[in-house]
């Protein structure tokens, strides 16, 4: 009988450790994607961006000589129902770790069980599974460099291959077309400017992995900083759907490394960040919908979204440069520089005073690498209600930043039309996906700042000092 292959986040063919699994039992495999109570609610770039990445495997699978079957609704009921339809008495899937798709599988692994159904689920999301990550008492980690510092030896296993065959079934089920689901409804502003700054599929991801450690690891260490340098992987984008695996780029970083290039080391820990926000969201679920340091929750943030700060800083019309430039970026090409997320995150929350659900949530909206965990350690931790070693006080000046780490003014000419004579292309681009209803235009005079930076600074300090933190 046949196995059912559920992909939802692990959208390639190779390092697919439930994919191979299933390819070597020498069943009949269907490969199954369902658009379900998860990913039915993601925002409105991330879903655009997940449905041109389940048509690339679609086509992947094809090339294999097999398929990718579409089906819509709530996950369970459309396994239960591919089971009818095909006779499969098995489901594979690879783990997630954030609390939405922990609670969905928990139930359909007991639902299936009780079915007779054999529900198995497979490591690859993440390097190391939350559970097998311990301090030397026992618990879990609530500081990162501790965790980096346990696990940056480890002797991580090779990635597997892709499947040779696929085997398939003698019939294959319906399937819904990608087409008819819409995956871009929810997008206000231009698909095609986004589609052209999204590098899409397994393929893509691989050259992306390998360009970088070809061309920029070696000096990853300075230019990661620089948000007008191309210095990064931009892998996040294909993290998130799991085009490629966290074990591929672990390998060739350190692989890298051990040729020679010492910045390498800086990659593999940043891949580490992205272990430790899939650590917390396991053992501190809270952090993707609460405070994660407790005493926050008497903290009066505004929570109000129609303030006209709140608007500005989502518009990118604060008045400060970084701010607006990086805010701008996000809308235009659907990812931020990571310099970029520190400083606006900082700017809502201690200079805005503004809830950082406010920036999540705006953030989930518009970035095409939106990860759950990421995300919500990125806000908690800029916000200073998440796990830091750096004390809630220290706040970043948005002014003396961009001094620092774009002095020329680069990145900001690359965003801002409206401070510099002669806009760029990428500058003007903004003008043209923002909806009519925010009135800017290119001409108009840049905007005094919403709160400046010593000002915001003074303000959130004497805040912090009201409630006796
Ligand atoms: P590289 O510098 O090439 O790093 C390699 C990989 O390491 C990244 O692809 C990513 O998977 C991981 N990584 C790097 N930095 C971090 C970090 N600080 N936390 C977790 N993982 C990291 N990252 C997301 O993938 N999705 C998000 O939704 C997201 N939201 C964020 C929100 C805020 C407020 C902040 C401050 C950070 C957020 N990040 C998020 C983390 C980081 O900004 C991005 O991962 C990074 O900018 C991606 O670019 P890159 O792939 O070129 O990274």
């Amino acid at each position: 009988p046949p196995i059912l292959m559920w992909f939802r986040r692990d959208l390639r063919l190779a390092d697919h450790a439930a994919l191979a699994a299933a390819c070597d039992s020498g069943r009949p495999v269907i490969p199954v994607f369902i658009l379900d109570e998860v990913t039915e609610t993601l925002g409105a770039a991330a879903k655009f961006r997940l449905g041109l990445s389940v048509a690339d495997l679609s086509k992947a699978l094809k090339a294999k000589d097999s398929r990718l079957i579409l089906r819509r609704g709530s996950a369970l009921k459309v396994l239960r129902k591919l089971i009818a339809d095909t006779g499969a008495t098995s489901v594979y899937w690879s783990r997630l770790y954030d609390p939405a798709s922990k609670a969905r599988d928990t139930d359909i692994k007991s639902a299936l069980k009780a079915d007779g159904i054999d529900a198995q689920s497979f490591a690859g999301h993440v390097l190391f599974e939350p559970w097998t990550v311990a301090t030397k008492t026992g618990g879990f980690y609530k500081v990162f460099t501790p965790m980096w510092k346990s696990v940056r030896n480890t002797d991580v296993a090779n990635p597997l291959p892709t499947p040779k065959t696929i085997p398939t079934p003698s019939e294959w089920p319906s399937s819904d077309d990608i087409d008819d689901w819409q995956m871009g409804a929810a997008m206000q502003r231009g698909r095609a400017t986004l589609a052209s700054y999204c590098t899409v599929g397994e393929g893509a991801a691989m050259d992306r992995l390998n360009s970088f450690i070809a061309d920029r690891v070696q000096n990853y260490q300075k230019n990661r900083d620089i948000p007008a340098v191309k210095g990064t992987s931009g892998l996040s984008e294909n993290l998130t759907y799991g085009e490629v695996s966290p074990r591929q780029c672990w390998q060739a970083g350190w692989a890298a490394l051990h040729e020679g290039a010492a910045d390498a080391e800086v990659f593999l820990k940043e891949l580490v960040w992205r272990e430790f926000a899939y650590h917390l969201a396991h053992h501190t679920p809270r952090i993707v919908s609460d405070n994660w340091k407790e005493d926050w929750d008497a903290f009066p943030w505004n929570t109000d979204e129609r303030l006209a700060e709140v608007k500005a800083w989502k518009q990118g019309r604060t008045g400060i440069q970084f701010v607006d430039a990086a805010m701008r970026e996000m809308y235009v090409t659907g990812v931020m520089h990571n310099r970029g997320r520190m400083i606006v995150a900082s700017y809502l929350t201690k200079h805005l005073l503004c809830h950082w659900k406010i920036g999540l949530d705006w953030f989930a909206d518009c970035l095409i690498d939106w990860d759950p965990c990421s995300n919500a350690m990125g806000w908690q931790w800029s916000a200073g209600s998440g796990p830091d070693a750096t004390p809630y006080f220290r706040v970043f000046n948005p002014v003396t930043q961009l001094d620092k780490f774009d002095k020329d003014r680069a990145y900001a000419r690359k965003w801002l039309a409206e401070p510099y004579k002669k806009p760029s292309d990428t500058a003007s681009s903004y003008f043209d996906m923002i909806p009519a209803s925010w009135q800017m235009r290119p001409d108009q005079d840049y905007p005094a700042p919403v709160v400046a930076a010593d000002e915001g600074r003074k303000r959130a300090l004497d805040a912090y000092a009201a409630r006796g933190f």
